[in-house]
């Protein structure tokens, strides 16, 4: 018997849609290059985008058409990520702090056939222009530039006035995100209109992210990571303020931005708060973050000590949450279920805290041995993490990386993980960062969270270089703080209440700071590469 409810597609349009009509005063706030703050709202978002429909109709963009952005986070930007998807169009983000040789490469993987690009990143986009020969129009964003297109001129320009928004298939694809490379070449995950939606329902709920109508919003995550987290859908659809920091991410001018829009919910990878944290307690009350209520951080694993820190002398509640390009990207939330919350102690608390949490509602989870075997949830087995659900990836756009899809429809992640009979991952390593020393595997995860408790380290790493005899041994890179310093052995014992010895890097380096990928994480092949050596002398 089929039920007879309605067939409506879950569509990006219906969330551009919903913010127009219901929350067209609410606030979209933009700090530009001069760092001035810009005030929109999302009524104006929505009579800007259709005037770039009716642009990009008129440069010929039809359905299905590749548009890609170069872009920090700023208003535009959001009305590029709601109305390309509503016409039909595929918004394509293209990650700036790649090298230009990658990007050109993607965006000619995506055959990209209009570019929209801020003026400061015309420079970058000379570099790799000559490798996309799929674009036909580059229009700059904010300001202009002889011989390229002017997107205020072609907004002004525009008639609007018979712009309509197609009826859409909910599965057709809404974005283009490419992973960033740092496994193998880099792949296109083409989300759908569906996938977006699902994920920013789910997303939105209190024990996720928790976003509602009375939250300002701050995604520090770029707009061209995994769709900002889908924060500016999740913010959109609830009608909540969003505030963009354009290329302003130094902890003082997030400070700044958080305390003057008085901010409730921030966005951001586990590094750039690191530095927030480091700042709050050597400004003891310089900074007034009164508003702000949860920061979600993820993307790399947050180390328990940042977790207690900001709960315990900030009042700010950190939420744990892993995720990847290929799922759009939401996947685990380290929430501490009720009755644990009741039975624990603090300590428990925080360590349920510190893990990457259990799946969203409609991500299912599993991990597996090296064998293929489906492993017990017993806090030991070590295994590939595999996930399934509406907004996990069914295979790549121009189908590489086939191996990554199990025959009975999983997606192998590629994080080596341990979970606990609650559900509670654990994420061990990266499988090309775990340490595998004398046939013993050493969690490069667990050493430099533990080392990042220690009072005088504000970064830690930890790789492996080749060793002769133990075939890899684990090094830690540190960064103390300002002032501060403690000695190898100060380190070492430091870990050896928690981990066997064998666990204890044989190396200390130290750093001013830890190489970054060019999504913000520490860039562990680069150390891995600098300090391949380092035993072999
Ligand atoms: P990339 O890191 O290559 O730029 P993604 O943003 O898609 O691309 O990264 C996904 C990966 O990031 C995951 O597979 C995992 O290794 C890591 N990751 C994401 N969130 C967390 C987390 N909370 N803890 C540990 N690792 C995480």
């Amino acid at each position: 018997l089929t039920g007879r409810m309605m067939d409506f597609p879950l569509t990006v349009t219906h969330i551009l849609e919903r913010a127009r009509t219901f929350f067209p005063n609410v606030e979209v706030v933009s700090r530009r290059a001069d760092r001035s703050l810009d005030r929109s709202t999302y009524g104006q978002v929505y009579a800007r985008g259709l005037r770039l429909v009716a642009a990009l109709r008129k440069l010929g963009v039809r359905p299905g058409d590749r548009i890609a952005t170069l872009s920090w986070n700023h208003a535009e930007h959001l009305e590029a990520y709601l109305t390309i998807p509503a016409m039909g169009a595929v918004m394509h983000t293209l990650n700036l702090r790649l090298a230009p040789s990658e990007i050109g490469y993607i965006a000619n993987h995506a055959q990209d056939r209009v570019l929209l690009v801020d003026k400061s990143l015309l420079p970058l986009y000379a570099k790799f222009k000559a490798d996309v020969p799929s674009l036909e129009h580059v229009i700059v964003v904010d300001g202009k530039e002889d011989g390229l297109l002017e997107y205020e001129k072609l907004l002004a320009e525009a008639d609007p006035a018979g712009v309509t928004l197609p009826a859409l298939d909910e599965n057709s694809a809404a974005m283009l995100c490419y992973t960033s490379g740092t496994t193998g070449s880099p792949k296109g995950v083409l989300y759908s209109h569906r996938s977006t939606v699902l994920h920013a329902l789910v997303a939105c709920m209190p024990d996720n992210l928790g976003i509602r109508g009375d939250d300002t919003v701050l995604p520090v995550v770029p707009m061209f990571h995994a769709a900002a987290w889908g924060l500016p859908y999740e913010a959109a659809i609830s009608g909540a303020k969003i505030v963009f920091p354009g290329p302003h991410l130094d902890p003082e001018s997030l400070l700044d931005l958080i305390e003057r829009e008085r901010v409730t919910f921030a966005g951001g990878v586990p590094t750039i708060w690191l530095g927030i944290l480091d700042r709050l307690d050597r400004e003891k009350g310089r900074w007034d973050l009164s508003a702000l209520r949860r920061m979600i951080v993820g993307g790399a694993a947050v180390p328990a000590s940042m977790i207690d820190g900001f709960a315990k002398r900030h009042g700010i509640e950190i939420i744990h949450a892993w995720g990847m390009t290929e799922m759009n990207p939401l996947g685990t939330v380290a929430r501490v279920k009720e009755q644990l919350q009741r039975e624990g102690d603090d300590e428990q608390r925080l360590g349920y805290r510190a893990t990457q949490g259990f799946a969203v509602p409609f991500v299912e989870q599993r991990h597996v041995s090296d064998e293929g075997d489906i492993l017990p949830w017993d806090n030991t087995s070590m295994g590939e993490l595999e996930v399934r659900g509406p907004w996990v990836a069914s295979s790549y756009y121009a189908d590489e990386g086939k191996d990554r899809f199990t025959k009975d429809g999983w997606f192998k992640t590629g994080d080596v993980v341990r979970i606990c009979g609650e559900g509670y991952v654990r994420i061990c390593d990266r499988s090309k960062d775990v340490i595998k020393s004398g046939g013993e595997w050493i969690s490069s995860v667990a050493l430099e969270n533990a080392l990042m408790a220690h009072p005088s380290v504000l970064e830690a790493a930890v790789f492996a270089a080749n060793h002769p005899k133990w075939s890899e041994r684990p090094v830690a890179a540190i960064v103390f703080r300002e002032g501060m310093r403690a000695s190898h052995e100060e380190l070492a014992a430091h870990l050896a209440s928690s981990f066997p010895k064998y666990w204890l890097p044989d190396a200390y380096v130290e750093l001013a700071q830890i190489p970054r990928t060019s999504t913000g994480k520490f860039l562990k092949t680069k150390l891995r590469a600098d300090y391949a050596g380092i035993f072999e002398k």
